[in-house]
């Protein structure tokens, strides 16, 4: 492998392809020493809380859409989500994740504004704020963004208009070109943005993949989210695919990734974890930097399964944090406790 390799599209789906157990070891752990060397060896966190499972979009690959009636919906009242920040400020996490299904309504904006607003006093700013909420329109991120949250993460899903079209319905509630201006918004507005990728879906191809490194190169965000694509079997794509992509087609995407943008921020997602109990630390190995610790209430997070069988349904906060903690230190993986572990990819 050359020192300054440059990662075209070639190139990108030659090691994409590549099957020697050797050589995908030497490209993670070339990736690993990328990252080292850049931007240090330690992981942060983000306490995940799941605000709501409630959605307007009907993704066809998702276990919480619209149609999919067998969902009990919820939405986690203020104290709730209250509780659950202030679990993750005194964990000392450094920053939290709200994320739900898609939903635009004002008395919900307002909701998630106020939440923003409560949680930097409750913490008197110390905890860090991402945004996962689907899209919205730029005056509503701007509000979010003022009342104090200042990451964001909207995936793309594919960064191909065909394959996003076949995994999606064919209305303007689901259109590729709005969600692309939605992360071209987030960055324009001022967040630390992040966008990712489904890996291994349906009808995908090892092109698209190498496509979906360029795009994500190309749009300029600081931050990215990748995974996995689980099947859920009442949705449907859940009768397409019954096999999972195997954790080193992820890896090789995180690693190739890495190689091609050192500086930003890349999370070890919890749908690796699905196909391998130390999928995230392994991603860690190959280049990722955060990881995204379960905080919603146990009583809720049956209900938020976006895929089948996702880990820790029946856990609480504290006993994901445990058994976090626990693989980490198995693997000799140092956490940046307390701090927001901002993408060095991020100009202001
Ligand atoms: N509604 C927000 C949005 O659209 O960004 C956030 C919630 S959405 C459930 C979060 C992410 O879950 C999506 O971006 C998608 O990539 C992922 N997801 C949904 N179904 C999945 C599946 N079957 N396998 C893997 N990831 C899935």
């Amino acid at each position: 492998m050359a020192e300054n390799e440059i990662f075209t599209r070639d190139v990108l789906i030659k090691y994409l392809n590549e099957s020697d157990k050797e050589k995908i070891k030497e490209l993670t752990e070339r990736a690993y020493k990328v990252k080292v060397d850049n931007i240090g060896t330690k992981v942060y966190l983000r306490g995940l809380i799941e605000l709501s499972n409630i959605c307007s979009k009907d993704c066809y690959y998702c276990g919480i859409r619209q149609s999919n009636t067998k969902v009990e919906r919820y939405e986690l009242t203020d104290e709730q989500v209250m509780e659950a920040a202030e679990f993750a400020w005194r964990s000392k996490y450094g920053s939290l994740v709200l994320q739900a299904g898609e939903r635009c309504g004002r008395r919900y904006i307002s909701k998630v504004t106020r939440l923003v607003k409560n949680i930097k006093e409750l913490t008197g700013g110390e905890l860090g704020i991402t945004l996962s909420l689907g899209e919205q329109s730029k005056d509503v991120y701007k509000e979010w963004f003022d009342a104090g949250a200042h990451r964001y993460l909207l995936r793309i899903e594919s960064s191909n208009k065909e394959l996003y079209a076949k995994i999606h319905p064919k209305n303007t509630r689901h259109s590729w070109d709005v969600r692309v201006r939605a992360i071209k918004d987030l960055i324009d507005v001022g967040f630390q943005t992040g966008t990712g990728v489904m890996i291994g879906l349906p009808y995908q191809t090892t092109e698209n993949l190498a496509d979906d490194l360029l795009f994500i190169k190309e749009i300029g965000v600081h931050m990215v989210g990748m995974g996995p694509y689980l099947k859920h079997s009442d949705t449907p794509l859940g009768s397409i695919a019954d096999e999972h992509p195997s954790l080193d087609l992820t890896l090789k995407m995180v690693a190739l990734l890495r190689l091609m943008l050192p500086k930003i921020n890349i999370a070890a997602t919890t749908a690796m974890q699905v196909i391998d109990p130390y999928g995230r630390e392994k991603a860690v190995m190959a280049g990722a930097n955060i990881i995204m610790p379960n905080m919603t209430i146990t009583e809720v997070r049956k209900n938020y399964q976006i895929y089948e069988n996702k880990p820790g349904v029946k856990d609480d906060a504290s006993v994901s944090k445990s058994k976090l903690e626990q693989n980490l230190k198995e693997m000799n993986i140092e956490i940046g406790w307390n701090e927001w572990g901002d993408s060095r990819a991020f100009k202001g």
